[in-house]
Protein backbone atom coordinates (compact mmCIF):
# COMPACT_ATOMS: atom_id res chain seq x y z
CA UNK A 1 0.00 0.00 0.00
CA UNK A 2 1.18 3.66 -0.52
CA UNK A 3 1.08 5.48 2.52
CA UNK A 4 2.69 8.53 0.68
CA UNK A 5 -0.52 8.95 -1.32
CA UNK A 6 -2.97 12.04 -0.70
CA UNK A 7 -5.94 11.02 1.41
CA UNK A 8 -8.93 11.53 -1.16
CA UNK A 9 -11.55 14.28 -0.21
CA UNK A 10 -14.48 12.54 1.48
CA UNK A 11 -17.70 13.04 -0.18
CA UNK A 12 -19.88 11.52 2.97
CA UNK A 13 -19.14 10.55 6.54
CA UNK A 14 -20.89 7.36 6.06
CA UNK A 15 -22.96 5.96 2.83
CA UNK A 16 -25.71 3.52 3.68
CA UNK A 17 -26.44 1.35 1.19
CA UNK A 18 -30.35 0.27 0.82
CA UNK A 19 -33.23 2.43 1.27
CA UNK A 20 -35.59 -0.04 2.63
CA UNK A 21 -36.68 0.78 6.02
CA UNK A 22 -33.44 -0.77 7.64
CA UNK A 23 -31.61 2.18 5.38
CA UNK A 24 -33.76 5.18 5.71
CA UNK A 25 -33.71 4.52 9.77
CA UNK A 26 -30.59 4.17 10.41
CA UNK A 27 -29.40 7.20 7.98
CA UNK A 28 -31.97 9.05 10.00
CA UNK A 29 -29.81 8.16 13.07
CA UNK A 30 -26.49 8.89 11.59
CA UNK A 31 -27.06 12.21 10.19
CA UNK A 32 -27.80 14.08 13.21
CA UNK A 33 -23.58 13.56 13.78
CA UNK A 34 -22.51 13.13 10.23
CA UNK A 35 -22.69 13.51 6.30
CA UNK A 36 -24.62 10.82 5.37
CA UNK A 37 -25.76 9.27 1.76
CA UNK A 38 -28.35 6.37 1.57
CA UNK A 39 -27.25 4.64 -2.06
CA UNK A 40 -30.25 2.65 -3.64
CA UNK A 41 -29.99 -0.02 -6.56
CA UNK A 42 -33.51 0.71 -7.65
CA UNK A 43 -34.93 3.80 -8.95
CA UNK A 44 -37.80 3.79 -5.95
CA UNK A 45 -37.01 2.90 -2.22
CA UNK A 46 -39.26 0.48 -0.32
CA UNK A 47 -39.43 -1.60 -3.80
CA UNK A 48 -38.06 -4.83 -2.09
CA UNK A 49 -39.13 -5.94 1.01
CA UNK A 50 -40.29 -3.49 2.83
CA UNK A 51 -42.38 -2.73 0.44
CA UNK A 52 -44.54 -6.26 0.80
CA UNK A 53 -44.87 -6.45 4.33
CA UNK A 54 -48.25 -7.27 6.18
CA UNK A 55 -47.53 -4.34 8.45
CA UNK A 56 -47.89 -5.61 12.03
CA UNK A 57 -46.90 -4.61 15.42
CA UNK A 58 -46.71 -8.00 17.08
CA UNK A 59 -44.79 -8.47 20.69
CA UNK A 60 -45.18 -11.48 20.90
CA UNK A 61 -43.63 -12.60 17.58
CA UNK A 62 -39.65 -13.59 17.50
CA UNK A 63 -37.03 -14.53 19.89
CA UNK A 64 -36.17 -12.56 23.20
CA UNK A 65 -34.03 -9.90 21.28
CA UNK A 66 -36.61 -9.34 18.77
CA UNK A 67 -39.86 -9.00 20.97
CA UNK A 68 -37.22 -6.75 23.23
CA UNK A 69 -36.38 -4.53 20.31
CA UNK A 70 -40.22 -4.43 19.13
CA UNK A 71 -41.36 -3.38 22.80
CA UNK A 72 -38.50 -0.48 22.80
CA UNK A 73 -40.22 0.73 19.21
CA UNK A 74 -43.32 0.85 20.61
CA UNK A 75 -43.68 4.30 21.98
CA UNK A 76 -41.76 5.48 18.70
CA UNK A 77 -45.20 4.03 16.85
CA UNK A 78 -47.98 5.11 19.36
CA UNK A 79 -46.92 9.10 19.61
CA UNK A 80 -44.85 9.24 16.91
CA UNK A 81 -41.99 12.63 16.51
CA UNK A 82 -43.23 15.60 14.52
CA UNK A 83 -41.38 14.96 11.73
CA UNK A 84 -44.03 11.60 10.92
CA UNK A 85 -46.99 12.22 9.34
CA UNK A 86 -49.31 10.59 12.05
CA UNK A 87 -51.26 8.49 12.87
CA UNK A 88 -48.97 5.70 12.12
CA UNK A 89 -50.97 2.41 14.47
CA UNK A 90 -54.30 1.18 14.33
CA UNK A 91 -55.28 -1.80 17.70
CA UNK A 92 -55.00 -4.79 15.65
CA UNK A 93 -55.28 -7.65 18.24
CA UNK A 94 -52.77 -10.87 17.66
CA UNK A 95 -54.96 -14.29 17.71
CA UNK A 96 -52.86 -16.75 17.60
CA UNK A 97 -55.26 -20.32 17.25
CA UNK A 98 -55.07 -24.11 17.65
CA UNK A 99 -56.30 -27.56 16.83
CA UNK A 100 -55.56 -29.82 19.33
CA UNK A 101 -52.77 -31.02 17.56
CA UNK A 102 -51.74 -27.63 18.03
CA UNK A 103 -52.33 -27.04 21.83
CA UNK A 104 -48.82 -27.61 23.27
CA UNK A 105 -47.37 -25.43 20.71
CA UNK A 106 -49.20 -22.55 21.92
CA UNK A 107 -48.79 -23.24 25.56
CA UNK A 108 -45.24 -23.20 25.20
CA UNK A 109 -45.15 -19.62 22.91
CA UNK A 110 -47.76 -18.41 25.63
CA UNK A 111 -45.38 -19.13 28.70
CA UNK A 112 -42.28 -17.74 26.80
CA UNK A 113 -44.36 -14.30 25.89
CA UNK A 114 -46.67 -13.77 28.53
CA UNK A 115 -45.40 -10.71 31.08
CA UNK A 116 -41.55 -9.61 31.81
CA UNK A 117 -40.12 -6.97 30.12
CA UNK A 118 -40.53 -7.23 26.21
CA UNK A 119 -43.86 -7.22 27.03
CA UNK A 120 -46.60 -4.69 27.16
CA UNK A 121 -49.92 -5.68 26.53
CA UNK A 122 -52.17 -8.14 27.77
CA UNK A 123 -51.85 -11.58 26.85
CA UNK A 124 -54.28 -13.94 27.77
CA UNK A 125 -54.84 -17.94 27.01
CA UNK A 126 -58.90 -18.40 25.97
CA UNK A 127 -61.33 -21.51 24.69
CA UNK A 128 -62.61 -21.64 21.18
CA UNK A 129 -65.58 -19.85 21.80
CA UNK A 130 -64.23 -16.97 23.27
CA UNK A 131 -61.56 -16.86 19.97
CA UNK A 132 -65.13 -17.07 17.64
CA UNK A 133 -66.34 -14.45 19.89
CA UNK A 134 -63.42 -11.76 19.25
CA UNK A 135 -63.17 -13.21 15.24
CA UNK A 136 -66.33 -14.56 13.89
CA UNK A 137 -64.80 -15.25 10.79
CA UNK A 138 -63.23 -18.46 12.24
CA UNK A 139 -64.93 -21.48 11.76
CA UNK A 140 -67.16 -22.81 14.65
CA UNK A 141 -65.63 -25.65 16.32
CA UNK A 142 -62.09 -25.40 15.01
CA UNK A 143 -60.35 -23.42 17.81
CA UNK A 144 -59.53 -25.65 20.74
CA UNK A 145 -57.03 -23.28 22.47
CA UNK A 146 -56.31 -19.36 21.49
CA UNK A 147 -54.37 -16.94 22.54
CA UNK A 148 -54.72 -13.17 22.31
CA UNK A 149 -52.33 -10.44 22.69
CA UNK A 150 -54.24 -7.10 22.77
CA UNK A 151 -51.32 -5.16 22.53
CA UNK A 152 -50.61 -5.48 18.68
CA UNK A 153 -50.95 -2.63 16.19
CA UNK A 154 -51.40 -2.55 12.66
CA UNK A 155 -48.90 -0.10 11.18
CA UNK A 156 -48.51 2.48 8.40
CA UNK A 157 -45.13 1.35 7.00
CA UNK A 158 -45.57 3.43 4.42
CA UNK A 159 -45.74 6.45 6.76
CA UNK A 160 -43.27 5.28 8.60
CA UNK A 161 -40.70 4.99 6.03
CA UNK A 162 -41.42 8.50 4.83
CA UNK A 163 -41.24 10.04 7.82
CA UNK A 164 -37.89 8.42 8.56
CA UNK A 165 -36.66 9.53 4.83
CA UNK A 166 -38.40 13.60 5.96
CA UNK A 167 -36.59 13.07 8.81
CA UNK A 168 -33.42 12.71 7.52
CA UNK A 169 -33.31 14.92 4.14
CA UNK A 170 -33.97 17.68 7.64
CA UNK A 171 -30.77 17.01 8.89
CA UNK A 172 -29.11 17.22 5.19
CA UNK A 173 -28.61 13.56 4.21
CA UNK A 174 -29.13 13.05 0.82
CA UNK A 175 -30.35 9.92 -1.32
CA UNK A 176 -29.24 9.09 -4.63
CA UNK A 177 -31.87 6.31 -6.37
CA UNK A 178 -30.47 3.86 -9.53
CA UNK A 179 -27.46 3.91 -7.53
CA UNK A 180 -26.70 0.14 -7.46
CA UNK A 181 -23.16 -0.41 -6.20
CA UNK A 182 -21.23 -2.94 -7.77
CA UNK A 183 -17.46 -2.32 -6.66
CA UNK A 184 -15.06 -0.69 -3.53
CA UNK A 185 -11.50 0.08 -2.72
CA UNK A 186 -9.62 1.29 0.00
CA UNK A 187 -7.48 4.17 -0.75
CA UNK A 188 -5.85 4.98 2.86
CA UNK A 189 -8.41 5.30 5.03
CA UNK A 190 -11.46 5.62 2.68
CA UNK A 191 -13.82 3.38 1.04
CA UNK A 192 -14.01 4.30 -2.92
CA UNK A 193 -17.45 3.31 -4.04
CA UNK A 194 -18.52 2.49 -7.27
CA UNK A 195 -22.04 2.26 -8.69
CA UNK A 196 -23.31 0.60 -12.34
CA UNK A 197 -22.98 3.82 -13.79
CA UNK A 198 -19.24 3.94 -12.95
CA UNK A 199 -19.70 7.09 -10.91
CA UNK A 200 -17.67 7.11 -7.70
CA UNK A 201 -18.34 7.80 -3.94
CA UNK A 202 -15.85 8.46 -1.47
CA UNK A 203 -16.82 7.70 2.19
CA UNK A 204 -15.31 7.33 5.41
CA UNK A 205 -18.03 4.37 6.41
CA UNK A 206 -20.33 2.40 5.01
CA UNK A 207 -23.17 0.70 6.19
CA UNK A 208 -24.78 -2.62 4.82
CA UNK A 209 -28.39 -2.49 4.93
CA UNK A 210 -29.13 -4.16 1.89
CA UNK A 211 -31.24 -6.56 3.15
CA UNK A 212 -31.41 -9.47 0.93
CA UNK A 213 -27.91 -8.60 -0.77
CA UNK A 214 -26.30 -8.32 2.36
CA UNK A 215 -23.48 -10.91 2.12
CA UNK A 216 -23.03 -9.90 -1.79
CA UNK A 217 -22.36 -6.21 -0.78
CA UNK A 218 -19.72 -7.55 1.95
CA UNK A 219 -18.49 -9.57 -0.36
CA UNK A 220 -17.39 -6.41 -2.63
CA UNK A 221 -15.46 -4.81 0.64
CA UNK A 222 -13.71 -8.37 1.81
CA UNK A 223 -15.86 -8.47 5.03
CA UNK A 224 -16.71 -12.35 5.42
CA UNK A 225 -20.42 -13.25 4.77
CA UNK A 226 -22.89 -13.54 7.75
CA UNK A 227 -24.80 -16.63 6.14
CA UNK A 228 -27.83 -14.49 5.66
CA UNK A 229 -30.60 -16.58 4.24
CA UNK A 230 -33.40 -14.91 1.98
CA UNK A 231 -36.69 -17.15 2.91
CA UNK A 232 -39.77 -15.98 0.53
CA UNK A 233 -42.83 -15.31 2.17
CA UNK A 234 -46.18 -15.02 -0.34
CA UNK A 235 -49.40 -12.97 0.44
CA UNK A 236 -52.27 -12.46 -0.98
CA UNK A 237 -55.75 -10.48 -1.22
CA UNK A 238 -59.23 -12.49 -1.07
CA UNK A 239 -62.59 -10.31 -1.38
CA UNK A 240 -64.42 -11.61 2.27
CA UNK A 241 -67.47 -13.76 2.06
CA UNK A 242 -70.91 -12.61 0.12
CA UNK A 243 -72.60 -13.11 3.70
CA UNK A 244 -70.40 -11.35 6.57
CA UNK A 245 -70.93 -13.66 9.93
CA UNK A 246 -73.30 -12.57 12.82
CA UNK A 247 -71.08 -10.65 14.69
CA UNK A 248 -68.53 -9.37 12.18
CA UNK A 249 -67.24 -5.83 12.17
CA UNK A 250 -64.78 -4.37 10.32
CA UNK A 251 -64.09 -1.87 13.02
CA UNK A 252 -63.28 -5.07 15.31
CA UNK A 253 -60.37 -6.59 13.56
CA UNK A 254 -57.98 -9.12 14.71
CA UNK A 255 -55.05 -10.66 13.02
CA UNK A 256 -55.60 -14.68 13.00
CA UNK A 257 -52.50 -16.81 12.91
CA UNK A 258 -52.08 -20.52 13.25
CA UNK A 259 -50.31 -21.87 16.16
CA UNK A 260 -47.96 -23.96 13.64
CA UNK A 261 -47.26 -20.64 11.44
CA UNK A 262 -48.94 -22.21 8.44
CA UNK A 263 -51.76 -19.25 7.59
CA UNK A 264 -52.39 -15.90 9.26
CA UNK A 265 -55.46 -13.42 8.06
CA UNK A 266 -56.47 -9.86 8.62
CA UNK A 267 -59.42 -7.73 7.43
CA UNK A 268 -57.84 -5.12 5.28
CA UNK A 269 -60.75 -2.89 3.82
CA UNK A 270 -63.45 -4.72 2.44
CA UNK A 271 -60.70 -7.11 1.64
CA UNK A 272 -58.34 -9.53 3.85
CA UNK A 273 -55.16 -10.16 3.49
CA UNK A 274 -54.23 -13.84 3.91
CA UNK A 275 -50.89 -15.51 4.00
CA UNK A 276 -49.61 -18.88 3.69
CA UNK A 277 -46.47 -17.74 6.12
CA UNK A 278 -44.58 -19.51 3.74
CA UNK A 279 -40.67 -19.76 4.04
CA UNK A 280 -39.21 -20.85 1.51
CA UNK A 281 -34.96 -20.23 0.50
CA UNK A 282 -34.19 -18.48 -2.77
CA UNK A 283 -31.68 -16.10 -4.26
CA UNK A 284 -31.97 -12.64 -3.69
CA UNK A 285 -33.98 -11.52 -6.24
CA UNK A 286 -37.14 -9.38 -7.34
CA UNK A 287 -39.56 -12.16 -5.04
CA UNK A 288 -42.39 -13.65 -6.93
CA UNK A 289 -45.50 -15.23 -5.10
CA UNK A 290 -45.60 -19.61 -5.03
CA UNK A 291 -49.07 -20.45 -6.83
CA UNK A 292 -48.45 -24.17 -4.83
CA UNK A 293 -48.14 -22.11 -1.86
CA UNK A 294 -51.29 -19.71 -2.26
CA UNK A 295 -53.01 -23.06 -3.48
CA UNK A 296 -52.12 -24.78 0.13
CA UNK A 297 -53.20 -21.50 2.40
CA UNK A 298 -56.79 -21.18 0.57
CA UNK A 299 -56.97 -24.77 1.76
CA UNK A 300 -55.89 -24.37 5.20
CA UNK A 301 -57.79 -20.60 5.36
CA UNK A 302 -61.04 -22.38 4.59
CA UNK A 303 -60.88 -25.06 7.19
CA UNK A 304 -60.45 -22.75 9.82
CA UNK A 305 -62.70 -19.92 8.69
CA UNK A 306 -65.47 -19.05 7.26
CA UNK A 307 -63.69 -16.41 4.34
CA UNK A 308 -64.82 -18.70 1.58
CA UNK A 309 -61.92 -18.46 -0.21
CA UNK A 310 -61.94 -19.68 -4.63
CA UNK A 311 -60.42 -17.02 -5.84
CA UNK A 312 -57.54 -14.34 -5.78
CA UNK A 313 -57.28 -10.36 -6.05
CA UNK A 314 -53.92 -9.88 -6.13
CA UNK A 315 -50.73 -11.65 -5.10
CA UNK A 316 -47.03 -10.40 -4.20
CA UNK A 317 -43.77 -11.80 -1.66
CA UNK A 318 -40.77 -10.72 -0.40
CA UNK A 319 -37.99 -12.14 1.39
CA UNK A 320 -37.96 -12.20 4.99
CA UNK A 321 -33.99 -12.00 5.54
CA UNK A 322 -32.71 -14.10 8.19
CA UNK A 323 -29.24 -15.16 10.27
CA UNK A 324 -28.95 -18.62 11.43
CA UNK A 325 -30.27 -17.31 15.15
CA UNK A 326 -32.96 -15.02 13.72
CA UNK A 327 -31.12 -12.01 15.06
CA UNK A 328 -30.01 -8.86 13.53
CA UNK A 329 -26.51 -8.56 13.00
CA UNK A 330 -25.39 -4.75 13.60
CA UNK A 331 -22.38 -2.56 14.08
CA UNK A 332 -18.49 -2.83 13.36
CA UNK A 333 -16.95 -5.94 10.73
CA UNK A 334 -14.58 -7.81 13.12
CA UNK A 335 -11.88 -7.71 10.47
CA UNK A 336 -12.74 -4.41 7.79
CA UNK A 337 -12.20 -0.89 8.98
CA UNK A 338 -14.80 1.22 8.32
CA UNK A 339 -17.84 -1.38 7.33
CA UNK A 340 -20.85 -1.84 9.43
CA UNK A 341 -23.48 -3.78 9.68
CA UNK A 342 -27.27 -3.26 9.82
CA UNK A 343 -28.96 -6.81 8.42
CA UNK A 344 -30.74 -9.88 9.29
CA UNK A 345 -33.80 -7.75 9.48
CA UNK A 346 -35.72 -10.89 9.00
CA UNK A 347 -39.60 -11.29 9.75
CA UNK A 348 -39.70 -8.03 12.02
CA UNK A 349 -37.88 -5.05 10.56
CA UNK A 350 -40.57 -2.80 10.02
CA UNK A 351 -42.16 -3.77 13.94
CA UNK A 352 -37.93 -2.83 15.32
CA UNK A 353 -37.16 0.10 13.49
CA UNK A 354 -37.20 2.56 15.91
CA UNK A 355 -35.57 0.89 18.19
CA UNK A 356 -32.99 -0.84 16.34
CA UNK A 357 -31.65 2.33 14.06
CA UNK A 358 -30.60 3.86 17.52
CA UNK A 359 -29.38 0.76 18.23
CA UNK A 360 -27.60 0.53 14.70
CA UNK A 361 -26.29 4.28 15.22
CA UNK A 362 -24.23 4.18 18.29
CA UNK A 363 -22.46 0.72 17.76
CA UNK A 364 -21.55 2.69 14.05
CA UNK A 365 -20.89 5.36 16.42
CA UNK A 366 -19.63 4.54 19.66
CA UNK A 367 -19.44 1.05 19.96
CA UNK A 368 -22.16 0.83 21.93
CA UNK A 369 -25.58 0.68 22.83
CA UNK A 370 -27.75 3.33 23.97
CA UNK A 371 -28.56 3.13 27.80
CA UNK A 372 -31.99 2.30 27.47
CA UNK A 373 -31.30 -0.56 25.03
CA UNK A 374 -28.81 -1.95 27.76
CA UNK A 375 -31.12 -0.94 30.79
CA UNK A 376 -33.55 -4.00 28.80
CA UNK A 377 -30.59 -6.48 28.69
CA UNK A 378 -29.46 -6.30 25.30
CA UNK A 379 -26.33 -6.34 24.35
CA UNK A 380 -23.91 -5.46 22.01
CA UNK A 381 -22.40 -9.80 21.59
CA UNK A 382 -25.83 -10.45 20.94
CA UNK A 383 -25.96 -8.33 17.84
CA UNK A 384 -22.56 -8.10 16.71
CA UNK A 385 -21.06 -9.79 12.84
CA UNK A 386 -18.44 -12.12 15.25
CA UNK A 387 -21.14 -13.84 17.54
CA UNK A 388 -20.35 -17.44 17.20
CA UNK A 389 -24.21 -18.47 16.85
CA UNK A 390 -23.90 -16.86 13.32
CA UNK A 391 -21.64 -19.86 12.11
CA UNK A 392 -24.57 -22.55 13.19
C1 LIG B 1 -44.98 -10.98 3.26
C2 LIG B 1 -44.15 -10.28 4.33
C3 LIG B 1 -44.76 -9.87 5.50
C4 LIG B 1 -44.02 -9.17 6.47
N1 LIG B 1 -44.70 -8.68 7.55
C5 LIG B 1 -44.02 -7.94 8.47
C6 LIG B 1 -44.71 -7.35 9.56
O1 LIG B 1 -45.93 -7.48 9.67
N2 LIG B 1 -43.99 -6.61 10.47
C7 LIG B 1 -42.63 -6.45 10.35
O2 LIG B 1 -42.02 -5.80 11.20
N3 LIG B 1 -41.96 -6.99 9.30
C8 LIG B 1 -42.61 -7.72 8.36
N4 LIG B 1 -41.93 -8.26 7.30
C9 LIG B 1 -40.47 -8.13 7.28
C10 LIG B 1 -40.03 -6.72 6.86
O3 LIG B 1 -40.73 -6.34 5.70
C11 LIG B 1 -38.50 -6.72 6.65
O4 LIG B 1 -37.84 -7.13 7.85
C12 LIG B 1 -37.96 -5.34 6.28
O5 LIG B 1 -38.72 -4.76 5.26
C13 LIG B 1 -36.49 -5.45 5.85
O6 LIG B 1 -36.07 -4.16 5.44
P1 LIG B 1 -34.66 -3.93 4.75
O7 LIG B 1 -34.52 -2.48 4.55
O8 LIG B 1 -33.63 -4.69 5.49
O9 LIG B 1 -34.77 -4.69 3.32
P2 LIG B 1 -35.30 -4.15 1.87
O10 LIG B 1 -36.58 -3.42 2.03
O11 LIG B 1 -35.29 -5.33 0.99
O12 LIG B 1 -34.18 -3.10 1.48
C14 LIG B 1 -32.89 -3.47 1.05
C15 LIG B 1 -32.54 -2.56 -0.12
O13 LIG B 1 -31.16 -2.69 -0.46
C16 LIG B 1 -31.05 -2.43 -1.84
N5 LIG B 1 -29.76 -2.95 -2.33
C17 LIG B 1 -29.32 -4.23 -2.33
N6 LIG B 1 -28.09 -4.31 -2.85
C18 LIG B 1 -27.73 -3.05 -3.18
C19 LIG B 1 -26.54 -2.50 -3.79
N7 LIG B 1 -25.50 -3.27 -4.14
N8 LIG B 1 -26.50 -1.15 -4.01
C20 LIG B 1 -27.57 -0.35 -3.63
N9 LIG B 1 -28.71 -0.84 -3.09
C21 LIG B 1 -28.78 -2.17 -2.86
C22 LIG B 1 -32.24 -3.18 -2.43
O14 LIG B 1 -32.56 -2.72 -3.72
C23 LIG B 1 -33.32 -2.90 -1.39
O15 LIG B 1 -34.12 -1.78 -1.75
C24 LIG B 1 -42.63 -8.93 6.29
C25 LIG B 1 -42.02 -9.36 5.11
C26 LIG B 1 -42.77 -10.02 4.13
C27 LIG B 1 -42.09 -10.43 2.85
Amino acid sequence: MDNTAPIPSIDYDTIVIGGGIAGVSIAYELAEHQSVAVVERESTLAYHTTGRSAATFLESYGNATVRALTRASRDFFVAPPEFVDGPLVADLPLLIVAEEAEVETLRALHEAVNGGPTHSGTIELIDGAAAEALNPMLRPGYTDLAMVDFGSLELDVHGLHQGFLRGFRRRGGEVLKSAGIVGARRERSAWVLTDAQGDELRTRNVVNAAGAWCDEVAELFGAAPIGIRPLRRTAFMVSGPRELPAGFSASRRTMTMSASEDFYFKPDGASFLCSPADETLQEPADAKPDDLEIARAIERLNEASLLGVRSVATSWAGLRSFTADRTPVIGADPTVDGFYWFAGQGGYGIQMAPALARAGAGLTLHGELPADLTGIGLSASVLSASRAALAA
